[in-house]
């Protein structure tokens, strides 16, 4: 029986380990924490009984996901679909709702609704085409090339210093920036318009879905796969040298570039490993995490039947944030995520509590703790917020990259995701998964689609390696029951 090994089960690693292992193979999966997950992990982080995200908390993309379509994920947890996907408060009480229905949406948003249908609407319709472009390499010829030109031109549009020509408020252009933002890069740029383009079409098309039981449920159900099918998973096991790993056809890192050269050292060649190290790394999050008596007090009502918040003012303010942090200064007013699970799934707290998750935007390496400032965002749209919160729990942007060396210096996304980084991630090529070493593959999300919980580097990078080693070129059945 062929072997093979994956170092890191985080979802891609996992991802990866599911595909080989439905192949045929026998997989080994190696993970240094205690436990497995990486960026998908559920635990109690402030008080007995509330069940925070240690990571990812929304998933927009596992529902997008092709990998996640084939492995059936909706059959095997529970997603479930806040009314309202996501929302952005503007000072004065106001706020736009993004549902997962365009109209509804353009209908609350007043004289700036056509021109935010005229944005969204072609890509929400068709938000299928979009998954399946920005789910793969981006060099490779696109399937839905009418959907890839339109998605083009708005990017082109929306990542210009003519961003705000089409509108007259200042609610549909936040929310915008707002999805936008979620690339951790200064705005307007294209990557950040791609970005606010794809997850904006999910928001409206099929929604932004929570989890029952938090992102752990995600890698639990494919790791549950793995082992049906063979496969066998250590924890506690940092993979510091290749030579570390037993004897196997096929080695797929589920790391960044960086940790790859340091671990698989002289057998990639040097020309590689040079172009590897050219790979650079983005600006950090910080985590702060709250168990609430009651929920967030905002003060429009609507937002308190979203999943996800974004907590940063206006699309100036939060150009203004993100710029004064891609210059390496933190903001008083920083871009903030938040998401209150409970709203949908109350098994993440005690009876009448809640679970708040929040990160913002730092410096690369920072090691500030921003509990004061995310309370302070928050309290400026909801009002009364501190007096709710119970107990707290902070991460810094070091703390993430102690957690998880894949989040060099607080990098949640294992690298910049900036237009060329999509490009060459880590290298130009339309098989970016694979390396010039026989056997050894990339399979993170360092790699496309870039950062998500996805499962879809791993599944690209796995089938890539099944083709280049047993001329495999179908990929194997992931469904329920085979
Ligand atoms: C705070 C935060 C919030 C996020 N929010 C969202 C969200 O809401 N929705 C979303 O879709 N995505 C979100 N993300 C991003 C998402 O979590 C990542 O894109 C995703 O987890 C990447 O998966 P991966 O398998 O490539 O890597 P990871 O999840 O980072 O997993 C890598 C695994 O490899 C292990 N590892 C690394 N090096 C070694 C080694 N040498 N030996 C053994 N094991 C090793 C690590 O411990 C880890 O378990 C968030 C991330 C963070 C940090």
């Amino acid at each position: 029986m062929s072997e093979a090994v994956v170092v890191g089960a985080g979802p891609n690693g996992l991802a990866a380990a599911v595909t080989l292992a439905r192949a045929g193979l026998r997989v080994h999966v190696f993970e240094r924490n205690d436990t497995i997950g990486g960026g998908a992990r559920t635990k109690e982080l402030t008080l007995p009984g509330f069940l925070h995200d240690v990571c990812s908390a929304v998933h927009p993309m596992a529902l997008a996901s092709a990998f996640f379509r084939a492995f059936e994920l909706e059959r095997r947890i529970e997603l479930r679909q806040p009314e309202i996907s996501y929302g952005h408060p503007i000072d004065g009480g106001r706020a736009g709702l993004a549902y997962p229905d365009i109209e509804r949406t353009v209908a609350e948003l007043g004289v700036d609704g056509p021109a935010f249908r005229a944005l969204m609407g072609p890509m929400s319709a068709h938000a299928d085409a979009v998954s399946s472009f920005t789910g793969s390499a981006l060099l490779r010829v696109p399937h839905h090339p009418i959907t890839t030109v339109r998605f083009g031109l708005r990017v082109l549009e929306q990542g210009s210093p003519a961003w705000d020509a089409r509108f007259e408020d200042v609610v549909a252009p936040a929310m915008i920036s707002g999805v936008g933002a979620h690339a951790i890069l200064p705005m307007p740029s294209p990557a950040t318009a791609a970005a606010a383009f794809s997850l904006g079409a999910y928001a409206h098309a099929r929604g932004w879905p929570i989890p029952v039981g938090g992102s752990q449920v995600i890698v639990d159900a494919l790791a549950a796969d793995l082992i049906d099918h063979g496969g066998t998973i250590v924890t506690n096991t940092e993979i510091r040298s290749i030579d570390e790993l037993p004897p196997a056809d096929l080695v797929m890192f589920d790391t960044t570039p960086r940790a790859l050269v340091e671990i698989a050292g002289t057998r990639l060649p040097d020309r590689y490993r040079r172009s590897l190290r050219r790979f650079r790394y983005g600006n950090g999050v910080a985590k702060v995490d709250f168990a609430l008596d009651a929920p967030v007090p905002w003060t429009n009502p609507g937002l308190r039947a979203a999943g996800t918040v974004h907590v940063g003012g206006t699309r100036a303010e939060i150009a203004a944030a993100e710029r004064a942090i891609s210059r390496g200064r933190h903001s008083d007013f920083p871009f903030v995520l938040a998401s209150e699970p409970t709203i949908v799934d109350p098994s993440r707290a005690p009876e009448g509590r809640h679970v708040l998750w929040t990160y913002c935007h730092v410096p690369a390496g920072s090691t500030i703790d921003q509990t004061e400032t995310v309370i302070r965002q928050i309290e400026r749209f909801a009002p009364g917020f501190r007096d709710t919160i119970l107990a707290s729990a902070s991460h810094t942007a070091m703390d993430m990259e102690r957690y998880n060396p894949n989040y060099v210096a607080g990098d949640i996304a294992a690298g910049k995701a900036t237009v060329r980084q999509l490009l060459a991630r880590p290298t130009v090529s339309p098989t970016p998964w694979r390396t010039p070493a026989r056997g050894i593959y990339l399979c993170s999300e360092s790699t496309p689609p870039g950062p998500g919980v996805h499962g879809l580097a791993g599944w690209h990078a796995a089938r890539t390696a099944l083709r280049d080693r047993f001329g495999q070129t179908e990929g194997p059945d992931l469904g329920i029951g085979r």
